[in-house]
């Protein structure tokens, strides 16, 4: 059931005897997961996003970063599905989001920069989750317009009609509403019209290979026409190349996101960005 949940698709997962030996992994993170997260071990970095208009990154992207005591990093994909099984999630995020506004509040990450942090679907529908969101951006003196909100498609599995509210609440504070790897979940046309968004990011699995395959260019091409008839601006993730940037402007897109413009970087880094030429 855990392996299913945690598919991005969500739907179904078969028994085999290396779902013992996984089950044993998940629970040794889980536990050092608890540890830092208690120690305040864990670190936000920051990953720019450029807009087609002009020199200079218009916001940035925080990523979770643990890095184990052998020094090596674990990936967020590894333990954000163990953080929202386990509920330590919640503490995760409380992190995140405090990190952020300190961060912003200490006047690291440059004025007129926005930040996105992703939120799971699993702490969004919790009550009270959106005002203790608001309320912490507030108690740090920051405006909740400096703020996005990444979700993605799976809070339709989750308490939709919660997911909802809370997606209002933050909206009506001002914060930006932003759908997070669109195309890879369920029901994302559904979601597109339900949601009250202001942006669409096209989940890098249809931006890596669209310059060769037909069907996926067509896919980002059209998503991108039906997000503007939305009103939502149009976020790419995963641009590695030059070609993909140019390829994806061409096609009207709003903003980008890759390694070819910027990795994530620790804060230290984020008062330099590297001044892309787009
Ligand atoms: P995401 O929100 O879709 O974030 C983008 C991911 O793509 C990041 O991986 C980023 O490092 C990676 N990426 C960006 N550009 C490129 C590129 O050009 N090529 C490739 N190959 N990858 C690129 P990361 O940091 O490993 O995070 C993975 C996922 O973990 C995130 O995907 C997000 O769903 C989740 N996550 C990360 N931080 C948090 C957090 O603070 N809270 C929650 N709830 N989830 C988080
Ligand atoms: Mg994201
Ligand atoms: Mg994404």
């Amino acid at each position: 059931m855990y392996r299913a949940k945690r598919s991005k698709s969500r739907k179904a997962a078969l028994y085999d005897s290396t779902l013992e030996q996984e089950s044993q992994q998940l629970l040794t993170i889980e536990q050092k997961l608890r540890r830092v997260i208690a120690n305040g071990e864990l670190d936000v970095w920051y990953q720019f996003i450029y807009s087609s208009e002009g020199v200079g990154a218009v916001s940035v992207e925080a990523l979770v970063r643990w890095k184990d005591e052998d020094g090596q990093y674990i990936s967020p994909q590894l333990f954000i599905g163990v953080a929202e099984e386990s509920g330590l999630i919640v503490k995760l995020s409380e992190f995140v989001l405090k990190r952020v506004c300190e961060d912003l509040a200490n006047k690291l990450i440059d004025d007129g920069i926005s930040v996105s942090i992703n939120v799971s679907s699993s702490l969004l529908c919790r009550p009270h989750f959106a005002i203790e969101f608001v309320q912490t951006i507030l108690s740090h003196e920051l405006s909740p317009s400096q703020f996005t909100v990444e979700i993605t498609e799976s809070i339709a599995l989750s308490d939709f009609e919660q997911c909802l509210r809370a997606l209002n609440t933050l909206k009506t504070a001002g914060i930006r509403i932003s759908l997070d790897d669109f195309g890879t979940g369920y029901s994302s046309l559904s979601m597109l019209k339900q949601l009250p968004l202001d942006e669409v990011k096209i989940d890098r699995s249809f931006i890596a290979d669209f310059e060769t395959d037909l069907a996926h260019s067509a896919l980002v091409e059209s998503v991108i026409t039906m997000s503007h008839a939305f009103g939502y601006d149009v976020v790419a993730e995963g641009v590695e190349t030059q070609a993909q940037y140019l390829r994806l402007k061409q096609m009207n897109c709003d903003m980008f996101q890759g390694y070819w413009f910027a990795k994530p970087r620790p804060i230290r880094h984020v008062a330099q960005p590297s001044c892309v030429e787009i």
